[in-house]
């Protein structure tokens, strides 16, 4: 595929450009000041900055192209109108809170736990320069929790992306962790990504589990 790459020159972007090149597709690079034209290419992947991954998603879908959105932070609003867009051009538009397939599974084991240790809390432990918090990962876990669940954000230098999920029951406590310890680990689910993008339907897809079933 002919992929252009939003935030290329970013954390998230250097790992994913080289990878994405050795597995066939032709990457152009994005970085914040270039020029740059949706046209001529199959698919285009954001991994840049919660206010600018709206205008740079909807200047794709509005040129037909089908788009992966790794960018966290975009609101309920941002979503909506992404989704209403891709819909109205009859384009694809897949995104999810975590490319990691281990956090994905985080989040599927709490909901299992949840179901017999109803009492959790989480604690979601990341870089200092992530501009986010609670991450869009916290989030969607809680969602996927009974009632309202307190979420703990934790910004220091030497973190890349963690999550502990705390289910506390009486004299027990079971924790469910993710650890994400470099940037290739975003790697394998966008790739699935960018390969289930012509089998979903037109709009806004969320969330890495539904191209895992
Ligand atoms: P980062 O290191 O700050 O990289 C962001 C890059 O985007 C920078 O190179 C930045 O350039 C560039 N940029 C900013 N505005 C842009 C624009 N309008 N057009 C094109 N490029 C632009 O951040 P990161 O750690 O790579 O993370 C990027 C995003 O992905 C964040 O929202 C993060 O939370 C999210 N993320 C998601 C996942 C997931 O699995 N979904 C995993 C990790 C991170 P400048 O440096 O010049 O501003």
């Amino acid at each position: 595929m002919r992929v252009l790459l939003l935030g290329a020159g970013g954390k998230v972007g250097a790992a994913l450009g080289p990878r994405l090149a050795e597995s066939g597709h032709e990457v152009t690079p994005v970085g914040r000041d270039d020029d740059w034209d949706p046209s001529g290419h199959d698919a285009a992947v954001d991994f840049t900055r919660p206010d600018a991954a709206r205008a740079n998603v909807e200047r794709c879908l509005a040129a037909g192209l089908a788009t992966v959105v790794g960018t966290t932070g975009l609101t309920a609003d941002d979503l909506a109108s992404i989704d209403s867009l891709a819909r109205d051009r009859g384009v694809v538009c897949f995104a999810a809170p975590n490319f990691a397939i281990g956090a994905v599974l985080m989040m599927r084991l709490s909901a299992l736990a949840a179901e017999h240790m109803p009492r959790a809390e989480i604690i979601e432990l990341h870089h200092e320069t992530k501009v986010d918090a609670p991450s869009g990962t916290a989030k969607a876990t809680a969602k996927r929790l009974p009632g309202e669940v307190p979420i703990h954000s934790v910004r220091l230098p030497g973190l890349v992306a963690h999550q502990e999920v705390l289910f506390g029951g009486e004299g027990q406590l079971l924790t469910i962790r993710h650890d994400t310890f470099s940037r290739e680990a975003f790697v394998p689910g966008v790739l699935l990504a960018l390969e289930r993008l012509p089998t979903l339907d037109p709009g806004l897809t969320v969330g890495l589990d539904a191209l895992l079933d």
